[in-house]
């Protein structure tokens, strides 16, 4: 490593604040258009009180809505005490993979 890149490093050059957003993409089962959509763990989990105190899942409702049919599917994440998801549903629409987004999106 060079005397320049260890002075870069010690002034946190190039470093930008982790973007902590989970992407989601759905497929929409009405005109097929491909959505991408954001969760973000810090902000969009509610917390299922189920027992005690201590949240013991979090979750989260989505209406993702494209700008061809206008039909809003509706996404509900669930995670776990760790903020990992643990289950999906998707009502009017499929998820799919980022691969799957990107590929042939017009
Ligand atoms: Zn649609």
């Amino acid at each position: 490593m060079g005397l320049l890149d260890s002075l870069l490093k010690l002034l946190g050059a190039g470093r930008t604040p982790a973007d902590e957003g989970l992407y989601y993409y759905v497929r929409c089962d009405k005109c097929g258009e491909k959505i991408r959509f954001r969760v973000d763990p810090r902000w969009d989990l509610a917390p299922n009180y189920d027992d005690g105190d201590q949240a013991s899942s979090y979750r989260v409702t989505k209406h993702i809505v494209g700008q061809k049919c206008f039909r809003p599917i509706e996404v509900t994440l669930t995670f776990d005490q760790n903020r990992k998801e643990s289950g999906r549903s998707v009502t009017g629409g499929q998820m799919i993979t980022a691969e799957e987004y990107e590929s042939d999106t017009r």
